[in-house]
C-alpha cells in the first residue's frame, strides 16, 4: 500500500511540516518544577462539583509550584455545544477565585492559543496525515448499520464490543477497493491502527492513584471523524503536547481511556503529561453509597451554590478537606488564613470516592459566616441579591446604615457573641426579611384573640419609642400583670394555675404582631431598628387580624 499517495488523496492540503509546530508551540520557559495544568470542559452548559473538585486541585498545584493553569474548551463534539457556556464555566470558576492564567477568554499569554478545539483543525489534520502516511492511520467506510451489526455480533459470541484485529474489517482493506470507495464519494472517518495487545498489561504510574496496571489498547479508535473534527482523544493528546501541559488531575472517569490515551502519545511520539485520576464524589443514599447523580442531586450543580448563596470560601474549604486528608488540620489550626497558605500535595490526595455530605458543608458555612464582620456580611448578602434575589431583595440595600444595624442584631455581627446558623445568603436574606418587607405571619399565636387584642392595644398605649430596654420591658410586665399573667417567669413557675400564663407569652404575642415570627432576637432592639411608625403600624395591623 502507498500510504503516502494515501494521505495525499486524503489530505490534499499542505501542512507546514510538523518540526514548525514545536517551535511555533515551544516548551514554556519556567523554572524547574512548575506544573502546567488545564481545565478542559466540553461546553455542555452544565458545570458540576466535580468539575470544581478537579480544578481547585490543578489551580493549586499549578500557582503553588509558579506554574501555569489554562483553560482549553473541548468542543469536538458540536452536538452537546451550548450557548454560552464558556461565559458560564468562567463564571462559574470565578465566583470559587479559580484563576485561569490562560486560555479560552481569558487575558493572558496567547503562544499556545487557539484554545477552542474546532479552531485548531489544521493542526490536527496536519497529524493525522502523517500519521496516515507512516501506515499508522487509515479510513474506515463503515456505517452506523454495519457498526452496530458488528456490536450485536460480538455480544452474541460474549466477545469484547469494538472496532479492533479481526473485527476492523477496513484496516485490511486492498488500495483499489479504498480508491474506488473515495471515488464513489463515501464518507469516511480515519482511525487509528493499533499496535496494543490486550494480553499486555502495562505499569503505569498514576499520580494519584500509584503504581495501577493497565491493559493496551487494541482499539482502532476514530481519531478522525467524518465532518473532519477529530475525536476528543486525538485532540486532546495534540493539545497537551503543544499546550505543553506537564500534569493533567482529571476524573476517574477517564480512567478507562487512559489506555488509548498512552497508545496515542507513543504513536505521536509525544512525551506524555503526568496523569492523575481524582476519585468521584459520592453520596451517601440509605444503606449505599453511589456516585453524585445529575437527576437526582440538585447540589452536583455549581449554579446550586450560587443560586443558594453558599458562601465561596466554605465551598473551597470543603472541597479541600475532601482533597487532602491533611487540609483539616491545617484550617482547625488556621482558619482565618488565606486558603493558598495551606501548601497542597498530589500525594494526600484520597484515592477512593470521597463522601459529599452537604450538612457538612453546611457546618463549614455556618462557621465561616460567623467571622464576617457586618460590612463583609453586607458585602456578601449584596452580591447575591444583585444576582439572585428578586426587586425586593435588592432594595434592601438601599440604606446600609440599616442594614448594618440589622445584621449586627441578626448576626451578632460586631458583637462577641456570634449566632453560628446562617448557612447561605439566600436563608440569610429570608431571616432579615421583616425589616425590609412586611411578613406574612409564620407562626402562630398561643393566647385567644381577644386576649392577643388586649395585650396590642395596652401595650400601644404604654409604648414609647424613647423608653429605653428596661423601661421597655417593665411596661411589658405591666401588661402582663393587669391582664391576668404573672409579670415574673419564676411567679409563674411556682403556681401555673394562678395566672395565664407568663410575661414570655405577652412578649411572644408582641413579637409575632412585629415580626410575623416567634422566635427573633431581643425584640426591644428589633423594634428600634424598625422605627416608631413602622412599630405602631404594624401593632395596629395586627389588631385587625382576626386570629
Ligand atoms: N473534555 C473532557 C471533559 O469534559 C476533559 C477530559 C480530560 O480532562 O482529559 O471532562
Amino acid at each position: 500500500m502507498n500510504t503516502e499517495k494515501l494521505a495525499e488523496r486524503l489530505f490534499p492540503e499542505q501542512y507546514p511540516p510538523l518540526a514548525s509546530y514545536e517551535d511555533k508551540y515551544p516548551p514554556r520557559n519556567l523554572s524547574k518544577g512548575a506544573e502546567v495544568t488545564r481545565l478542559a470542559p466540553s461546553p455542555t452548559g452544565f458545570i458540576h462539583l466535580g468539575n470544581l473538585f478537579v480544578a481547585i486541585a490543578n489551580e493549586r498545584i499549578a500557582h503553588q509550584s509558579g506554574g501555569i493553569l489554562y483553560l482549553r474548551i473541548e468542543d469536538t463534539d458540536e452536538k452537546r455545544k451550548v450557548d454560552g457556556a464558556v461565559e458560564a464555566v468562567k463564571n462559574a470558576l470565578r465566583y470559587f477565585d479559580i484563576k485561569f492564567d490562560e486560555g479560552a477568554e481569558i487575558e493572558g499569554d496567547n503562544t499556545y492559543a487557539p484554545w477552542y478545539q474546532r479552531q485548531r483543525a489544521e493542526i490536527y489534520r496536519a497529524f493525522v496525515k502523517e500519521l496516515v502516511k507512516k501506515g499508522r492511520a487509515y479510513p474506515c467506510f463503515c456505517t452506523e448499520d454495519e457498526l452496530s451489526a458488528l456490536r450485536e455480533k460480538q455480544t452474541a459470541e460474549k466477545r469484547i464490543t469494538g472496532y479492533y484485529g479481526e473485527f476492523a474489517a477496513c484496516r485490511a482493506l486492498s488500495e483499489e477497493e479504498i480508491y474506488r470507495r473515495l471515488d464513489a464519494g463515501l464518507p469516511y472517518v480515519i482511525r487509528l491502527k493499533s499496535s496494543g495487545d490486550p494480553e499486555h498489561k502495562l505499569k503505569f504510574h498514576d499520580e494519584i492513584k500509584g503504581e495501577i496496571s493497565v491493559t493496551e489498547n487494541d482499539q482502532d479508535v476514530v481519531i478522525l471523524k467524518s465532518d473532519g473534527i477529530p475525536t476528543y482523544h486525538f485532540a486532546h493528546a495534540i493539545d497537551d503536547h503543544f499546550m505543553r501541559t506537564t500534569l493533567v488531575i482529571r476524573g476517574e472517569e477517564w480512567l478507562s481511556s487512559l489506555p488509548i490515551h498512552i497508545e496515542l502519545f507513543q504513536t505521536l511520539g509525544f512525551e506524555r503529561p503526568r496523569y492523575g485520576h481524582n476519585c468521584s464524589l459520592m453520596k451517601q443514599d440509605g444503606e449505599t453509597r453511589r456516585k453524585l447523580s445529575k437527576r437526582k442531586d440538585p447540589e452536583l450543580s455549581l449554579e446550586f451554590y450560587r443560586q443558594e448563596g453558599y458562601f465561596a470560601r466554605a465551598v473551597k474549604v470543603y472541597m479541600l478537606t475532601l482533597l487532602n486528608s491533611n487540609f483539616e488540620e491545617w484550617y482547625l489550626k488556621n482558619p482565618e488564613k488565606p486558603l493558598e497558605e495551606f501548601r497542597f500535595s498530589v500525594n494526600k490526595m484520597g484515592k477512593s470516592g470521597a463522601l459529599f455530605d452537604l450538612n457538612k458543608l453546611n457546618d463549614i458555612s455556618a462557621n465561616e459566616l460567623s467571622r464576617l464582620s457586618a460590612e463583609e456580611m453586607l458585602a456578601f448578602l449584596k452580591d447575591w441579591a444583585d444576582e439572585y434575589g428578586t426587586d425586593g431583595q435588592r432594595a434592601y440595600f438601599k440604606d446600609e446604615e440599616y442594614m448594618l444595624r440589622v445584621l449586627n442584631l441578626c448576626m451578632g455581627t460586631g458583637g462577641k457573641k456570634r449566632r453560628k446558623d446562617f448557612v447561605t445568603a439566600r436563608q440569610a436574606m429570608e431571616f432579615i426579611r421583616y425589616f425590609f418587607e412586611e411578613e406574612s405571619r409564620r407562626d402562630e399565636y398561643r393566647v385567644d384573640a381577644q386576649t392577643k387584642n388586649a395585650i396590642l392595644k395596652s401595650f400601644g398605649e404604654k409604648y414609647s419609642y424613647s423608653d429605653d430596654a428596661q423601661t421597655w420591658f417593665s411596661k411589658v410586665k405591666e401588661v402582663a400583670a393587669s391582664l391576668g399573667f404573672a409579670a415574673e417567669t419564676k411567679d409563674y413557675k411556682a403556681n401555673p394555675e394562678a395566672y395565664k400564663g407568663s410575661v414570655a407569652d405577652v412578649a411572644e404575642v408582641l413579637r409575632i404582631a412585629l415580626t410575623g415570627r416567634a422566635n427573633t432576637p431581643d425584640l426591644w432592639t428589633v423594634m428600634q431598628i424598625l422605627g416608631e411608625e413602622v412599630s405602631r403600624k404594624r401593632l395596629q395591623k395586627a389588631t385587625e387580624e382576626r386570629a
